[in-house]
C-alpha cells in the first residue's frame, strides 16, 4: 500500500500523561513525519495540533479541556487542524467533538497507525477512529525526543480492573509485543548510542512473549545481553507479579538498575481490598522485604491515593506508617478522584473534598521530611549520573539521574551531555541531590 502524502502538514504535538503517553506521542510523530509532515516547536506555527492525553486522573482532562479553549479562540483567525489523542479519546470518544467542536478528529491508542490515511482522505470533516485490537500492532516508525534514554513499549493494557482505575476502558485488556521485536529495538537504540532503556507497559511484569509463551524475567535477561546498553529500568510494576524469579534476576544482571516504582497506593488492608488490588498490605511489604534482602541497595519508589470512598483516618495513618517502614527514595501521590465506568465511583462513603485535601498535604509532608532525610545521608557519596543535558533551572550546571532515578544536578568543566560522569555528592534537598564532576 503506497503511503499517504502528507507533505505540507506541519504538526505540533502536545502530550499530558505518563511514560507510556510520551511514547506513544513519539510514535505519532514518527508517523506523521514517515508520510511527509514536519515537526514544529509550537501550535501557533502548525496547521495540525495533537493533543494526547492520559485518562488516569481528572486532572489531565481538566488540562485537555482548557488547553482546547485556548486553541479555538486562536482557530478563529487561522485554518488548522486539532486531533484529540490517547486515553482521554478512547473514553470519551464522540462527546469531545460534540462538546467541543473545534475538535476535527479523536483517535484512540490503538489506532495510531491509521492517522495518515484517515488525515488524507478525512480533510475536510470529522473523524473518530476508537477501534480496539485484541493482538499487537507493531509500530516501526518513532521520532525520539531524546538521544540518552530510549523508551520501549512491551506491553499494553490491563486486566485487572482496579476499583478506581479506567485503564482497562481505555487501553483494553492486555496484549504484549513480541520478544523479539523488543530486542530488535533495544539492539537498534544501543547501536544508535543510547546508554539506557526503559521498557514501559500498564502492567509490565505481567508480561508474557505472545510467541513462546516466556514471561517478563526472561525477556529482561535478553535485553540485559544487549552490547553497550548500559542501564535497564521497566516500569510499571504490579505488586502480585513480582515473583522470586524477576528479584534474582535484577539482583544477576549486569545492567538492571536496583530500582523499581512498586505502587502500593494505601497502607490499609480495608481500602486495599475495596480498591481491587489483588494483594494485602502484608504481601506488599513481603515482596519489599525480599527485594531489599536481595538488593540492599534498592531504590524504591510508589504510587498513593489519599480519600479513597471509606477511607477513615485510622486507615490513612496506615498509609503514613507505610512510607516510614520503607522508606521510599520518591512517591507520586494524588487525591482520589471518581473516574467513569469504575466500580469506585458507584461507592459509597465519599471524602469531603477538604479532607482530602488535608491527608495529600499529610502524606506529602511526611515524605518531604523523609526524602531530606535520606539525600543528606547521599552526601559526600560518588554516584554515577547519566547526564541528560543542561539544567532547566539552571543552564550553568549539568543534570541527570543516578541509578535510583534520583535527579542529580552537578557542575562540571567539560561536556557532559549523553555520557555517564562520576558525581561526588556536595549537597542535597528532599527532591534532588547536587554534585561536582571531577575536572
Ligand atoms: S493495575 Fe490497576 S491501576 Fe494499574 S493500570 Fe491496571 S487497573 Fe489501572
Amino acid at each position: 500500500m503506497t503511503q499517504p502524502d502528507l507533505t505540507g502538514i506541519k504538526f505540533f504535538i502536545q502530550t499530558f500523561g505518563c511514560q507510556m503517553n510520551e511514547n506513544d506521542s513519539e510514535h505519532i510523530a514518527g508517523i506523521l513525519s514517515a508520510a511527509g509532515a514536519r515537526p514544529v516547536t509550537a501550535p501557533d506555527e502548525s496547521n495540525l495540533v495533537v493533543i494526547n492525553t492520559c485518562a488516569v486522573r481528572e486532572k489531565s482532562v481538566e488540562k485537555l479541556y482548557s488547553l482546547l479553549g485556548r486553541l479555538s479562540k486562536f482557530k478563529k483567525d487561522k485554518e488548522y487542524l486539532i486531533g484529540v489523542a490517547g486515553c482521554v479519546a478512547q473514553l470519551y470518544r464522540s462527546d469531545i467533538l460534540e462538546k467541543k467542536p473545534c475538535v476535527d478528529f479523536v483517535i484512540g491508542p490503538d489506532n495510531y497507525w491509521k492517522l495518515p490515511e484517515m488525515l488524507k482522505s478525512h480533510f475536510q470533516e470529522k473523524f473518530i477512529a476508537t477501534q480496539w485490537y485484541r493482538d499487537w500492532h507493531e509500530i516501526p516508525e518513532i521520532q525520539r525526543t531524546t538521544a540518552v534514554s530510549g523508551y520501549i513499549t512491551v506491553m499494553e493494557g490491563c486486566n485487572n480492573f482496579c476499583s478506581y482505575c479506567v485503564v482497562p476502558f481505555t487501553r483494553g485488556r492486555e496484549k504484549f509485543r513480541p520478544a523479539q521485536n523488543i530486542l530488535s529495538e533495544a539492539e537498534n537504540l544501543a547501536s544508535m548510542g543510547y546508554l539506557e532503556v526503559q521498557l514501559l507497559g500498564q502492567n509490565v511484569n505481567s508480561y508474557r512473549d505472545p510467541e513462546t509463551g516466556t514471561g517478563f524475567s526472561a525477556l529482561l535477561e535478553a535485553v540485559d545481553q544487549v552490547q553497550d546498553l548500559v542501564w535497564i529500568r521497566f516500569i510499571t510494576s504490579h505488586p502480585k507479579n513480582i515473583d522470586p524469579q524477576l528479584i534474582h534476576t535484577m539482583q544477576q544482571a549486569k545492567s538492571i538498575c536496583h530500582q523499581l516504582h512498586l505502587p502500593i497506593q494505601a497502607g490499609s488492608e480495608a481500602v486495599l481490598k475495596r480498591m481491587n488490588r489483588g494483594y494485602s498490605r502484608k504481601e506488599y511489604m513481603a515482596v519489599i522485604s525480599h527485594l531489599k534482602d536481595a538488593m540492599p541497595d534498592i531504590a524504591l519508589s510508589t504510587d498513593i491515593i489519599v480519600g479513597f470512598p471509606g477511607e477513615t483516618e485510622a486507615d490513612f495513618q496506615q498509609t503514613l506508617d507505610v512510607l516510614e517502614q520503607v522508606r521510599y527514595t520518591n512517591i507520586f501521590s494524588f487525591r482520589y478522584s471518581a473516574r467513569p465506568l469504575t466500580a469506585a465511583s458507584r461507592m459509597e462513603g465519599s471524602i469531603p473534598l477538604e479532607i482530602k485535601k488535608e491527608r495529600l498535604q499529610r502524606v506529602q509532608d511526611l515524605q518531604k521530611k523523609l526524602q531530606s532525610e535520606m539525600n543528606q545521608a547521599k552526601v559526600g557519596k560518588i554516584y554515577d549520573v547519566l547526564c541528560h543535558g543542561k539544567s532547566k533551572k539552571d543552564p550553568q550546571v549539568y543534570s541527570g539521574r543516578n541509578y535510583a532515578h534520583q535527579v542529580v544536578n552537578f557542575s562540571s568543566g567539560q561536556e557532559c551531555e549523553g555520557k555517564f560522569i562520576r558525581v561526588h555528592i556536595t549537597g542535597s534537598g528532599p527532591y534532588s541531590l547536587k554534585g561536582r564532576a571531577p575536572d
